[in-house]
């Protein structure tokens, strides 16, 4: 296929895509809001659950995204190194997301800085934000599409810290950084930690935690067994749905990590909330593709 006639096609399909991702949330985050309906207690915590369920019921029929902060677009992108259109994917995104903002719609959430002046289509400078990690000696492309909200994961905190802290300074930290950012976003979270040896890398990493699948786990057991410490410690501070009084702030926690300086403790947190908007496509070299955080959805 030729590179224009392949960016035409793959414009039109991530602006579907994304238009899709605003209205329905994966399918691992909405049976888990299920599960956490089912646990709470308080007559309060069960109509507000119910009151999310009819929002994304009604998102759906009516064909409208489930929030009305449709955030900024963030994509996280596994590049097979063999993937024929790398050089058109940064360019197709920025003008996907130019059309899902009309034909979804989006909220226009871009500002300019120094303008100052609202972008009206959801792009701007650096802006739909793309994160690449090329993967050697494959031929796909899976993109992540996320929509970044401003009450849930765009505020973000992060802290560097001497090794003679320990590491329960990264548990005091996370502790810390969800009582204080979690009641702004809407519970429950999903909690990204990023654990690293300075704040940006701290930062990525934490962004790539609450992006993973629920029900998978850090990859070593340490780091497993403290993501389910940290699980169920956060759902004993009474935070639920909403930030009232419940048993569930989180669905999970994810912990991501990378070496360290002997001299540093980097730590990330970033609190994504219910409305876990996180779509996940995957695309073959001819350019057919694969939903698959939705089962059974088409564009
Ligand atoms: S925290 Fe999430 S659900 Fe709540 S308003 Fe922001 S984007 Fe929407």
């Amino acid at each position: 296929m030729k590179n224009q006639q392949a960016a035409e096609k793959f414009t039109g399909i991530m602006e579907k895509f994304i238009g899709l991702s605003s209205k329905r949330l994966p399918d691992d985050v909405f049976e888990k809001l299920k599960e956490l309906r089912d646990k709470e207690e308080s007559p309060m915590q069960k109509v507000i659950y119910d009151t999310y369920f009819d929002n994304l019921q009604k998102a759906i029929e009516m064909s409208r995204p489930c929030c009305q902060d449709t955030g900024l677009l963030h994509f996280y992108i596994k590049a097979g190194a063999e993937f024929p259109y790398i050089g058109i994917i940064k360019d197709c995104l920025h003008d996907a997301v130019a059309r899902a903002t009309v034909s979804a719609p989006l909220r226009q959430n871009v500002v300019d800085y120094f303008v100052e002046r609202n972008t009206n289509d959801n792009t701007g400078e650096r802006i739909p934000w793309i994160n690449w990690d090329i993967i050697p000696d494959n031929d796909e492309m899976e993109i992540t599409t996320y929509f970044a909200g401003g009450g849930c994961c765009l505020p973000g905190k992060a802290q560097v810290f001497k090794p003679s802290d320990g590491y329960a300074a990264i548990v005091r930290y996370v502790f810390d950084a969800v009582s204080d950012l979690g009641i702004n976003a809407c519970p429950p979270l999903i909690v990204g930690v990023g654990l690293g040896h300075n704040v940006e890398n701290a930062a990525v990493l934490s962004k790539k935690a609450y992006l993973r699948p629920l029900g998978t786990h850090h990859q070593h057991p340490k780091g497993a067994n403290l993501e389910k410490q940290l699980t169920e410690g956060l759902n004993k501070l009474g935070i639920g749905a909403q930030g009232l009084r419940g048993n569930s702030a989180v669905m999970e926690v994810h912990i991501e990590s990378s070496g360290r300086h002997t001299a540093t403790i980097a730590v990330a947190v970033n609190t994504a909330c219910y409305a876990h908007r996180c779509g996940r496509i995957r695309f073959n070299k001819d350019l057919s593709y694969d939903i698959i955080s939705y089962e059974g959805a088409t564009l």
